[in-house]
């Protein structure tokens, strides 16, 4: 079977659609994988519509914060963007071609008289809907010029089943749906027109979006059918939860992908890959390559349930990329966070370090912080836990490193670690009694790389300089 078999020969078109809303949802980025994967998983397109049409928020930053988000995140869509709002036009004309086609009528209700039949409904405990007072009546029987809205004139009877391909299949009665508006009565489109305008107008074959919008799709529906236009194949994904239950939140998460660039010093390919399984499966496989991931992604993998968000998953994928990634660029990366500019040679041995600070990092900013003992200036101002370990004997034993230290001839790890454990030895204690204070002396902190690679990166100058800074009791 080709990896088309299922959509026929029919080109593979998916969407993604985020409203401006300031940043980049990590549910919107999850959402924008899946119709990425799906459209290269089919040797199809995935585009990409910016929904504006709420002037207010839909500033040119808000718009920013998602593009940057999404190629960071390296889901790259075909063509240019789509700005919803600039097809207003478009979407009044669908309108006016319902109603010429009796699909949609225009309703001269009142803002009070919808009112009032809210009040009634509320009262008499019915759902609240449009009642369709103004479906089979003639605009003639209108004040000349009064205001109107254009409704569609929705099927009232029997019901619309939609084979979701991850919800399976749902039914909504059409007696359910009221005559949703379509064109407000100052021309503007609504946006349940607008979506389905645009959808079929980029030639949209599958809609994969949160199942907060499976309702929607009901709504929708009838606008297509209403136009004799193609229906488009839906997956309505569940949404992202906190670990406890509860609907994902900023108060409980970081929900914006700059977030987690930003201030948790997460890689895109781990997010990317933590998106992916997080509602997404392929047999245990947790470590998935994008390509690998384009190969492997049927909507069939997609769970039911909604996912729970886990921080500490998260971080372990991320330590795994650090650890995969290579060294110039986690040091650029590193490089960035520091707050200065790094000198040439500076920048040569922070690269150089990025394979003693690796393995133990499990976000960028652990690895800045563990790069930071590089950059220090003497005489280092240690913190507290580097202070407690220099207390005792520690002062004397650093005296004795000193010397050793400065008698090795070649300063590899191997010569270094031989020295070191020599002056142990010789005063009856374990190599971490020596180690640590060391480390205080070289670091400043308490925790650092392997303190021989620590030795190694610093060299011999700037490595006994340090340990002598220590070696007496500040006045
Ligand atoms: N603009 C909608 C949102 O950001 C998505 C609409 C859709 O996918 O149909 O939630």
């Amino acid at each position: 079977m080709g990896a088309t078999s299922d959509t026929g020969a029919k080109q593979v078109v998916t969407r993604f659609a985020p409203s401006p809303t300031g940043f980049l949802h990590i549910g919107g980025a999850r959402t924008a994988l899946f119709n990425l994967l799906f459209a290269r998983h089919h040797g199809g397109k995935f585009l990409l519509r910016i929904e504006d049409t709420d002037r207010a928020r839909s500033t040119d930053q808000a718009i920013s914060a998602i593009l940057d988000g999404m190629r960071w995140l390296n889901l790259d869509w075909d063509g240019e963007e789509v700005y919803q709002f600039s097809r207003a036009a478009r979407h009044a004309e669908v309108a006016r071609e319902m109603l010429a086609n009796g699909h949609a009528y225009k309703c001269f209700a009142t803002a009070e008289e919808l009112e009032a039949m809210r009040a009634e409904q509320k009262a008499n405990k019915q759902p609240l809907r449009y009642d369709g007072r103004w479906r089979d009546r003639n605009e003639s029987e209108a004040p000349a010029g009064a205001p109107y809205v254009i409704r569609l004139k929705a099927p009232r009877e029997g019901a619309v089943t939609i084979e979701d391909h991850v919800q399976g299949p749902v039914t909504v009665n059409n007696a359910e749906l009221d005559d949703l508006v379509l064109l407000r009565s100052d021309g503007t489109p609504t946006y349940m027109l607008a979506v389905v305008v645009d959808d079929h107008d980029m030639g949209v074959t599958h809609v994969i979006r949160g199942d907060d919008h499976l309702n929607n799709a009901f709504r929708q529906l009838p606008i297509y059918r209403a136009m004799g236009w193609e229906e488009p194949e839906y997956a309505h994904i569940p949404l992202i939860f906190n670990p406890d239950g509860t609907k994902m939140s900023k108060r409980k998460n970081a929900v914006a992908v700059d977030e987690y660039r930003d201030a948790l010093g997460i890689l895109p390919e781990a997010l990317s890959n933590y998106l992916l399984r997080l509602g997404w499966g392929h047999g245990d496989d947790e470590i998935i390559s994008r390509e690998q991931a384009i190969e492997w992604f049927e909507l069939s993998g997609v769970g039911r349930s909604p996912s729970r968000f886990d921080l500490k998953k998260l971080e372990s994928l991320n330590g795994h990329y650090i650890r995969a990634s290579d060294d110039a660029r986690l040091a650029s990366l590193v490089a960035a966070r520091l707050g200065f500019e790094l000198s040439e040679s500076q920048a040569d041995l922070l690269r150089r370090s990025m394979a003693a600070l690796k393995p133990r990092a499990a976000n960028l900013l652990e690895l800045s912080e563990g790069a930071g003992f590089l950059f220090r200036t003497r005489p280092l101002e240690l913190d507290e836990g580097a202070k407690a370990l220099l207390e005792g004997d520690a002062r004397a034993l650093l005296a004795q490193l000193h010397t050793a230290l400065d008698g090795v001839e070649s300063w590899d790890t191997e010569a270094l670690e031989a020295a070191v454990r020599t002056v142990a030895e010789d005063a009856g204690v374990k190599l971490g009694a020596a180690a640590q204070p060391l480390r205080a002396a070289l670091t400043g902190r308490r925790t650092s790389p392997g303190i021989f690679d620590v030795l190694a990166l610093l060299g011999r100058e700037e490595s006994l300089a340090r340990i002598a800074d220590q070696m007496t009791v500040p006045a």
